[in-house]
């Protein structure tokens, strides 16, 4: 397992209780990826270290999964946004409309009047800016999409697909919960210490601060790689592009902002958001507070990627690296990283408990792995 991330921990566990040996390696100094959790030592709050992650699925056999490994604790997004002067509930709901029109409507009324101002001459949306001003009109895109979307992407939303924005909902009821799935919560002790415990067996061994090299590839019967593609490839063809997140840390005492994740909207403000990481966990008890604003930029060599910008120009690119990837005989490339893709926790865990059992059934019939299980594109 290349990676000891959630892919490369669910994929290594499956395999290791079928009796395979698993040796687990990680260029980075701990587990868990880009969902690593720790302890701030200033202030004893528990830190999403590369931003926040809330797990949420509808997936039954997932949460059942996440549950064997880490006592999950009820947890509800509930996101704020301050744009133009103001602080709105997000995602956008009656309360954002009416807040933000200073109306006081109902249910039906509400879908009347942003349909009023809805781009209808937009029948097929492609791109985010189509999508917004298509289903919530121009006010609403300006005020909360355009700026946020333009500072976290680095381009203009006209050149990004819809289905970025297709993950966030729009409602016409007071219905604040960021997500729309029936089971969300949060680890208790953390998304590091879950890790942990699937990495756990005997049969598992994890070595951190270790590279691995493509040439290793032939002394390992397969290989499961979850770091970037074009990476394994040593960007041979050119780079996939990724933003990274820089985060600037700042404590206090108390309560700095009143909630966790605080968006700002507008293009004038530098940052994208700030965490506040002590309401993810509402049952501790802090006299501190530490908060991260966090910034996005293009991901250079060097740079921790976090998000697959997935333009229609890297479409291009990406085909040519699957092809390459569809070579490699023993190489299964997994997770966000590895099939360049904006993957949500849960289904990155659907995804490696689905490619485990794949690999165990094709073994069992003698069969070889498809290099390639989930195409990318
Ligand atoms: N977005 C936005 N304004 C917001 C929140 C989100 O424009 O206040 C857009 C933005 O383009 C973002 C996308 O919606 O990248 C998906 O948002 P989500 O909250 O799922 O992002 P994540 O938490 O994964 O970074």
């Amino acid at each position: 397992m290349v990676g000891a991330g959630l892919s490369g921990a669910v994929i290594g566990r499956r395999l290791a209780e079928r009796g395979h040996n698993v040796t687990v390696v990680d260029a980075r100094d701990h587990l868990a990826g880009n969902c690593h959790t720790a302890r701030d030592p200033e202030t004893g709050v528990l830190v999403h270290v590369y931003g926040p992650h809330i797990f949420h699925t509808d997936d039954a056999e997932v949460w059942d999964y996440v549950n064997g490994f880490e006592t999950f604790l009820p947890y509800r997004n509930r996101v704020k946004a301050t744009t133009g002067g103001a602080v709105y509930s997000l995602p956008i709901n009656l309360h954002t409309i009416n807040q933000f029109y200073g109306r006081t409507m109902r249910p039906d009324e509400a879908r009347a009047f942003i349909e009023a101002q809805a781009d209808r001459s937009i029948t097929d949306p492609q791109t985010f800016e189509e999508q917004a001003l298509r289903f919530v009109g121009p006010d609403l895109y300006e005020a909360f999409f355009k700026g946020y979307t333009q500072k976290q992407w680095g381009c203009h939303p006209s050149e990004l697909p819809a289905s970025i924005l297709k993950r966030l909902p729009v409602r016409f009821n007071y219905d604040d919960n960021y997500f729309f799935h029936r089971f969300q919560g949060m680890p208790e002790n953390g998304y590091t210490a879950m890790v942990g415990r699937i990495l756990d067996h005997p049969r598992i061994a994890v070595h951190l601060n270790t590279r691995f090299e493509r040439s290793q590839a032939g002394d390992y019967e397969h290989v499961f790689h979850s770091g970037p593609l074009d990476g394994y490839f040593d960007h041979a063809l050119g780079r996939l592009g990724y933003r990274t997140l820089d985060f600037e840390r700042f404590s206090a005492e108390g309560d700095w902002q009143g909630c966790a994740v605080m968006n700002y909207g507008e293009q004038s403000v530098p940052y994208t958001r700030i965490t506040e990481h002590k309401h993810f966990a509402p049952w501790e008890e802090h006299a501190g507070t530490v908060c991260y604003r966090e910034y996005a930029r293009a991901c250079e060599p060097g740079d921790i990627p976090y998000y697959p910008i997935r333009l229609v120009a890297e479409k291009e690119l990406l085909s040519r690296y699957v092809a390459r990837a569809a070579a490699e005989e023993n190489v299964t490339f997994v997770g966000r990283l590895g099939t360049y893709r904006y993957l949500d926790m849960d289904v990155t865990i659907r995804e490696a408990l689905d490619t485990a059992e794949s690999f165990l059934d094709r073994r069992d019939r003698g069969a070889t792995m498809p290099p390639f299980v989930h195409a990318p594109l």
